[in-house]
């Protein structure tokens, strides 16, 4: 089926072009795509905060090139553009900027996008553009984050208002948008039917984000507490059907899952670099760190771990065929958890006390902590499994 190529320089209508998706013309647009993100984080948006970064990756026309469906009213990240932004991110060295990015990027404009109101629908244009920012509040202050059906905030609305109060937690962006798509629940009970996304922005009377104190980590996320007490809206601030909410989370959930675990291979590689860097720099007896076998052996073990997972993160971008599968993410998810922690510990350590610098090697551990939680901690990715074993294991689907 032909598909609209999305890349156009906001402003200038004249410039789309339809392009029927042949390999050629794929890699052609792939190529498009590249270049206008190195445009996009090159030099303006060095050490701007995320909200420039933003701007500058709708203006030059990144986050249209990401999705494809944006025309039908959808928006799904392209696979392999998704895992181009996430490394060129990545390049900046700012892991709060890529978070939130990431979050927004893979989960909350795609939700959004499932809204058919002229609110959602304008912001969704806005946002596309750079011009506005949309976070994900769905981790509950009533419930764990690992039991989300058990969240307490909540949303009822008679023919014209919405009212909406509860509270939300770690949401990242939530110091920096003008938007948050938060999850409610308009009935009790965990059936997953009992959910619905509401659209909030975040000077409506009632809402009040109170920073999280992460004692300097991920500064550039802007992670908030959310409060919303007696949030009055109009009800073409909901999202999508009611009762939809869990569907479409676990949908694009499984984007973002595979998006975090493209950020955590260019993390764990660049975390390599810098190591190999030190390794091979430090003076030790009559040559260097790096010729000491037993930390040789070491690192290779590490850039072992770092590559199974690139190949598992490139296995499910060939087959997920512009949809990641729940399952598959899942289990690369579970991965990324028991990779990242132990190969960025070992190249902290292999760097010594220089490890321990401002924004060194152990600083870059500590925010990468996020990759295990963010989305679902590793356990509850590791239950998904178990439970998925079957289907997994199934022989009769092909080897990638
Ligand atoms: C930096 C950062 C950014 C975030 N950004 C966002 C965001 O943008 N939007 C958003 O909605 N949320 C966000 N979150 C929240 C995140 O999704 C939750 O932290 C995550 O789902 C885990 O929930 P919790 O912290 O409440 O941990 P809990 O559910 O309290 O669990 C704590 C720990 O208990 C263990 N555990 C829990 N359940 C099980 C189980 N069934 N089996 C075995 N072990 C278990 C795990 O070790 C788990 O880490 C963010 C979190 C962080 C740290």
């Amino acid at each position: 089926m032909p598909e609209q190529t999305v890349l156009r320089p906001p402003g200038q209508p004249g410039a789309w072009r339809d392009v029927t998706e042949d390999a050629d013309d794929a890699n052609d647009r792939d190529d498009e795509f590249r270049g206008a993100l190195n445009r996009a984080l090159g030099r303006p948006t060095e050490g701007g905060d995320v909200r420039t970064v933003w701007r500058a990756l709708g203006q030059h026309g990144v986050l249209r090139g990401l999705y494809r469906d944006t025309d039908s009213g959808g928006a799904t990240a392209d696979p392999v553009r998704l895992g181009a932004l996430l490394h060129a991110m990545d390049e900046r060295g700012d892991n709060g900027a890529t978070l939130t990015v990431l979050v927004q990027a893979a989960s909350a404009l795609p939700l959004l996008s499932t809204g058919t109101t002229e609110t959602c629908r304008a912001l969704r244009e806005r946002a596309l553009d750079g011009r506005a920012t949309v976070a994900l509040a769905a981790t509950d202050s009533a419930a764990p984050g690992s039991e989300l059906t058990a969240l307490g905030t909540e949303v009822r609305w008679d023919e014209r208002t919405l009212h909406l109060n509860g509270g939300k937690r770690w949401v990242s962006g939530a110091g920096s948008a003008d938007h948050l798509m938060v999850l409610a629940r308009h009935r009790p009970g965990r059936h997953f039917t009992s959910f619905t996304w509401v659209l909030v922005p975040v000077t409506a009377p009632g809402v009040r984000i109170e920073p999280a104190d992460t004692g300097g980590l991920l500064a550039s996320a802007a992670l908030g507490h959310v409060h919303l007490d007696d949030v009055r809206l109009d009800v073409d601030h909901l999202v999508g059907r009611p009762g939809r909410a869990m569907a479409s989370f676990a949908q694009h959930m499984a984007t973002e899952r595979l998006a975090g675990a493209q950020w955590a291979v260019a993390l764990l590689r660049r975390a390599l670099t810098a190591t190999h860097r030190h390794l091979t720099a430090r003076p030790a007896g009559e040559g260097t760190l790096w010729h000491n076998a037993a930390i040789r052996q070491d690192f290779a073990a590490c850039l072992v771990r770092t590559e199974q997972l690139r190949a598992l993160v490139e296995a499910a971008v060939r087959t997920s065929n512009g949809r990641p599968d729940m399952n598959g993410t899942a289990l690369l998810k579970a991965a990324v958890g028991q990779t990242a922690d132990d190969v960025l510990s070992r190249c902290a350590q292999l760097q010594g006390a220089d490890g321990m610098t401002a924004g060194g090697a152990h600083h870059v551990r500590a925010e990468a902590a996020v990759l295990g939680l963010g989305g679902g901690a590793t356990e509850l990715m590791l239950a998904h499994v178990a439970d998925a074993a079957d289907i997994l294991l199934d022989t009769s689907r092909p080897v990638p």
